[in-house]
């Protein structure tokens, strides 16, 4: 049984700006929304893109995203409601269902689809993509499907808390990463329930909403479908904030940023133009395969 201990903070971290993110398609014409965009890949360091997606109509997904390759960084792909099957070059298969992660470090290549397993229904979650550090852009490709029953979570204090990577309150997440030490929650907050967490001053740090709204100290609020970037101040102690009166469910993204350069075309993401370009001589040679 896990026993997860409150911890006090007395300096949390301010909003330093709410996103709206933008409306794209991508794959075959997946409609979703980018919240994470290029232009905020430094100040956001080491995480590259956040998608949100969420529709109860087919047209919106049924396309998916057939073969496309990526390399350099890692996706990490959270399902909160839907069927997609996952294929790739390294023979791995896995059906990501409800409230199921799929982790999958690229590395120095991988060619896979993500095809909607469903005709009709909802399908809502997110993708997020994670950087290398520059040592381990060419590593081995690596891959897990985790299912929803393996994710592990904790209530405290009128919050769920699903702990799909890092940990808190003691509670130890489905995946842990060395360098980047990328923090993964899923929160459910009762009305008005208040959730923390401590977090180094130096790492980066962000809440997407996806039910509700949040308060944070001071009367800011974070309403739906925004992401909040949470300033760095120094001496900062973690993150505090509470829910709304009609509740909420937000993401809690957060890790140690590389400070390494960012190089991206389009699904390789490395530290120079030389090495793009390699990726992309790589992909046409059927390398990454
Ligand atoms: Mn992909």
């Amino acid at each position: 049984m896990m026993s997860p201990m409150k911890t006090p903070l007395s300096q949390p971290r301010a909003v330093e700006r709410l996103v709206a993110g933008q409306a794209t398609s991508d794959g075959a014409g997946v409609k979703l929304t980018r919240v994470l965009t290029q232009n905020l890949q430094r100040r956001l360091d080491p995480f590259l893109m956040l998608d949100a997606f969420g529709s109860d109509r087919a047209d919106d997904y049924i396309a998916g995203f057939p073969d496309h390759p990526h390399r350099g960084f890692e996706t990490i792909t959270y399902m909160l409601e839907g069927r997609m099957r996952h294929r790739d070059s390294a023979g791995n298969e896995g059906l990501l269902g409800n409230g199921g992660v799929q982790w999958m470090t690229a590395g120095r290549g991988v060619i896979h689809s993500e095809l909607p397993e469903q005709e009709e229904g909802r399908m809502e979650g997110f993708q997020l993509w994670l950087n290398l550090p520059s040592f381990d852009k060419m590593r081995a490709p690596w891959y897990r499907d985790i299912p929803s029953a393996q994710i592990p979570e904790f209530e405290l204090e009128g919050v769920k808390v699903r702990v799909i990577a890092g940990q808190s309150h003691g509670v130890a997440g489905a995946v842990q990463r060395e360098h980047t030490e990328p923090l993964y929650l899923d929160l459910h907050l009762a009305p008005g329930a208040s959730f923390s967490q401590p977090l180094p001053d130096s790492h980066n740090a962000f809440v997407y909403v996806y039910r509700g709204d949040l308060q944070f100290d001071g009367g800011v609020q974070v309403p739906l479908q925004r992401m909040a970037i949470l300033a760095n101040t120094p001496g900062s102690e973690g993150l505090r904030f509470s829910a709304g009166s009609s509740g909420a469910r937000a993401i809690v993204v957060a890790g140690r940023p590389l400070n390494e350069p960012i190089a991206q075309h389009g699904p390789f993401v490395m530290n120079t133009q030389a090495e793009l370009i390699q990726a992309v001589r790589d992909f046409q040679a059927g390398v990454l395969a």
